[in-house]
């Protein structure tokens, strides 16, 4: 499949074609917003909720983020021009040129990188790294814009960077006093018995789309749910932990660290039930 860019006004380009001005803030700081949607043959998942989380993310940047519609109608241009197939998506709004103007907003559209597909099979060994911030600062501190969506990543990959060269696949982030927050492109979700987990939205992580699809649904695989916020030490102890996102889906973890954990007897079920095709 051939990867496509749709521009807001302007509709489908030639995927090469430069787009952005050497001004935009966008590439000058990071400052802008950005989702990333699974498409399965052709039709993005939960669209409308990834937008709705869009729009809160512009608010708490005090984003100008065109209305739902704009951005529904680009998915669409840029779904229909990459055809039936599985990919994943990215909605893209930056704060524009710095000479003024509108917002930047556009979508990319390309075929799931095989890292990605590999780690739903094989699972995923996550080191622990403090991302600095006690449990509860976000909470207290909206400039560090807990729980919006920025484009501003260069923190995250460097931090899986640093996991890489020790030998780990993916990050958990951690707070300085040793609870655990997310992954860095990712929630984190584990079960202690039949209670599925995640951490609250109040500690400044992400809410995920993911996580919310599979808690509603979570019932129908005999799980019932709720929200704590454990210790690195004591979710290693748990029957078994997960991260979950768009296009990864649902992905075991099988080691924090030092410690080696069992795959869950029901990660091909939860795989299912999030739609994903299962190795086995
Ligand atoms: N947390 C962070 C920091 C993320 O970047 C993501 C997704 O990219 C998630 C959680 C999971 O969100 P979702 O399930 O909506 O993809």
């Amino acid at each position: 499949m051939a990867d496509v860019v749709a521009v807001l006004g302007r509709g489908v380009v030639p995927a090469d074609e430069p787009l952005l001005y050497a001004d935009d803030f966008g590439v000058l700081r990071g400052d802008g917003i950005f989702e990333t949607i699974h498409v399965r043959d052709g039709v993005p998942f939960l669209l409308s909720e990834h937008v709705s989380r869009m729009a809160r993310s512009a608010d708490r940047m005090r984003l100008d983020l065109p209305d739902a519609a704009a951005m529904i109608g680009l998915a669409g241009q840029a779904c229909d021009a990459y055809g039936p197939h599985e990919g994943a998506l990215r909605l893209v709004c930056t704060r524009g040129r710095e000479t003024g103007g509108p917002p930047t907003v556009f979508a990319t559209l390309k075929p799931v990188a095989p890292a990605i597909l590999a780690a739903r099979r094989d699972g995923l060994r996550l080191a622990p790294l403090t991302l600095g911030y006690g449990v509860h600062t976000r909470a207290a501190a909206p400039w560090l814009l807990g729980g919006a969506k920025c484009l501003s990543y260069a923190i995250a990959m460097a931090a899986v960077r640093h996991a890489g060269e020790l030998g780990f696949d993916d990050v958990l982030w951690t707070s300085e006093d040793g609870f655990v927050f997310e992954g860095p492109t990712s929630s984190v979700v584990w079960a202690e018995g039949e209670v599925l987990y995640t951490v609250p939205a109040e500690t400044g992580v992400l809410p995920g789309t993911t996580n919310r699809y599979l808690f509603d649904r979570a019932e129908e695989v005999g799980f019932v749910t709720a929200e704590k916020i454990p210790t690195v030490a004591q979710l290693a102890e748990s029957d078994g932990v997960w991260l979950t996102s768009s296009v990864r889906g649902i992905s075991p973890v099988l080691a924090i660290g030092e410690n080696e954990l069992a795959m869950h007897p029901l990660t091909r079920t939860l795989q299912r039930l999030l739609g994903f095709p299962t190795p086995d």
